[in-house]
C-alpha cells in the first residue's frame, strides 16, 4: 500500500529539512536502524537514562557476586600455593579488591544518571584488570608457576561479563580495551608476545569478544524494542499518554522541589473529526504524523511531548516561564497554519490548532494543572479555535 507519510506536502522549511529517515521509514517510528545500536548520538535522553538504570542494577549484582568469589577464592590459593605468605599477600589484595566491588555496588542512588554508569562500568572492566596484573607479579615473584592457571582467565571474564549489558558497539568496543592492554602488557612483560600460548590467548580473547558485543548489542536491541513499545504511540513516535503522565509527574515533583518554574501545553487540533470524514481515516493519520513532526520541530530537547489522546497533544515545559511558553505554542500554530498536505485525491488540506497554556503553581499537583490547561484549551476551543490561551 503506498505510503500516505509520502504525500505530505510540508511547505513549513523546518519540517522539510528535518524529516527524520525513521519516521518516513516503511517501518514507521518504532523501527529500529542498524544506527541505534552503532552508538548512542541518536538516542533521547530518556532512553540513555532508562539503559543507565538498568546496567546500574546490572553492575550492582555483578559486584556483589565477585565482591563474594574474590574472596571465596582464597581457599583455593591456599590448597595450590605451598607459600603460605604468597597466600596472605594475594589474600590482602583479594580483600582490597572484593571492598573496591561492594564500594561499587553501593556508591550512588542517581541511578538513572548515564555518565556515572559509565564510570561504574569503566570500573568494573579495570578493577580485575589491575587485580589480574598485581597477582601476576605476587605469584611471579613467588614462583608459584602452577597457581597462574587459576588467574590467567582474568581477561576472559572481563570481556565475557560485558556480554550481561545493553551496549552500543562503540561504548562495548572501549570497555574492551583494558582487557586487551593487560593481557598483552603482562605477557610482554614476563613471557613472549611470540609464543604459541599468547597468540591462542589473544585469539581466544578476540573471539570471546566479537560474542560479548554481539550479545550486548542484542540486548540493547530487546532493551531500546521494549523501551519504544512500552513509552511510544506507534502512530506518531512521540510518547504515549502513561509514559508522559509519569515523566510530568517527575517534573512537577522537580518544579516544585525546586521552586523552578514549569509550564504546560495542551493542543487539540480543531475539526478533526471533518478531516476524517472529508478525506479519509489515513489522510487523518498523516495530519497527526505531520502535527507529531510540527511538535518536535518546534519545541526544544529538554521539553516532553507525547500523545494525550486521539487528535490531543500534551507537551510539559520545564524551567519556562509564560511568555516562553506563549512563544512557542503561538510558534507551532503557526507552523500548522502554514503547512500544507496533499491528500490521496491530490487536492490540498489545511488544517488548524487551538491550545491551552497553564503555569504550575507553587503546591499545585500534576493533576490540577491538568484540569486548568483543559480548560484554558476549552476556552480556545469556545473563543472561535486556531487560537492559544493562556490559564488564569
Ligand atoms: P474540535 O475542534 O472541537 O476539537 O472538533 P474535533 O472534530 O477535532 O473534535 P472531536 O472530539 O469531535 O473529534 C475528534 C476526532 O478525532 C474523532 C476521532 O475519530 C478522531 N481520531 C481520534 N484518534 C484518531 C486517530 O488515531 N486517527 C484518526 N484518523 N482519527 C482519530
Ligand atoms: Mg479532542
Ligand atoms: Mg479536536
Amino acid at each position: 500500500m503506498e505510503d500516505l507519510a509520502t504525500n505530505v506536502t510540508q511547505t513549513n522549511d523546518q519540517i522539510t529539512q528535518s524529516s527524520s529517515a525513521a519516521k518516513q521509514s516503511t517501518w514507521g517510528p518504532l523501527a529500529l536502524s542498524m544506527l541505534d545500536l552503532i552508538s548512542n548520538r541518536k538516542r533521547t535522553r530518556d532512553f540513555l537514562g532508562t539503559r543507565a538504570n538498568f546496567i546500574q542494577g546490572r553492575i550492582r549484582l555483578l559486584a556483589l557476586v565477585f565482591a563474594a568469589i574474590v574472596v571465596l577464592w582464597t581457599a583455593l590459593d591456599y590448597v595450590i600455593i605451598d607459600s603460605k605468605e604468597t597466600v596472605i599477600r594475594l589474600a590482602v589484595l583479594r580483600i582490597l579488591c572484593a571492598v573496591l566491588y561492594l564500594s561499587l555496588a553501593s556508591y550512588g542512588t542517581k541511578l538513572h544518571d548515564l555518565p556515572r554508569a559509565r564510570l561504574k562500568l569503566a570500573s568494573l572492566v579495570i578493577l580485575p584488570c589491575l587485580f589480574y596484573i598485581a597477582s601476576r607479579f605476587v605469584l611471579e615473584d613467588a614462583g608459584a608457576v602452577g597457581a597462574l592457571m587459576l588467574y590467567t582467565f582474568f581477561p576472559f571474564v572481563v570481556v565475557v561479563q560485558l556480554a550481561i549489558f545493553p551496549l552500543p558497539l562503540l561504548e562495548g568496543l572501549a570497555l574492551l580495551v583494558p582487557a586487551f592492554v593487560t593481557l598483552v602488557a603482562v605477557e610482554a612483560h614476563f613471557a613472549s608476545l611470540l609464543s604459541l600460548s599468547f597468540l591462542g590467548d589473544l585469539s581466544l580473547l578476540v573471539l570471546l569478544s566479537c560474542l560479548a558485543l554481539w550479545a550486548s548489542m542484542s540486548e540493547l536491541q530487546m532493551l531500546l524494542r521494549l523501551y519504544r513499545q512500552a513509552t511510544r504511540d506507534p502512530l506518531t513516535g512521540l510518547f504515549n499518554r502513561g509514559a508522559l503522565m509519569e515523566r510530568m509527574q517527575v517534573e512537577v515533583e522537580r518544579g516544585r522541589q525546586h521552586g523552578h518554574k514549569l509550564c504546560v501545553l495542551l493542543f487539540d487540533l480543531d475539526k478533526f473529526k471533518r478531516i476524517n470524514d472529508d478525506y479519509g481515516h489515513l489522510t487523518g493519520d498523516a495530519v497527526l504524523k505531520t502535527f507529531a513532526q510540527i511538535l518536535e520541530q518546534g519545541l526544544r530537547s529538554s521539553d516532553l511531548v507525547g500523545r494525550y489522546g486521539g487528535e490531543e497533544f500534551l507537551a510539559v515545559l520545564p524551567r519556562t516561564d509564560t511568555a516562553d511558553a506563549e512563544g512557542l505554542a503561538e510558534k507551532i500554530r503557526q507552523m500548522c497554519a502554514e503547512t500544507t498536505i496533499a491528500a490521496r485525491d491530490d487536492s490540498k488540506l489545511h488544517f488548524t490548532t487551538s491550545a491551552g497554556i497553564a503555569r504550575l503553581r507553587p503546591e499545585e499537583t500534576a493533576e490540577v494543572l491538568l484540569l486548568r490547561v483543559d480548560e484554558s484549551l476549552y476556552q480556545a476551543k469556545e473563543g472561535g479555535r486556531d487560537r492559544v490561551i493562556l490559564a488564569a
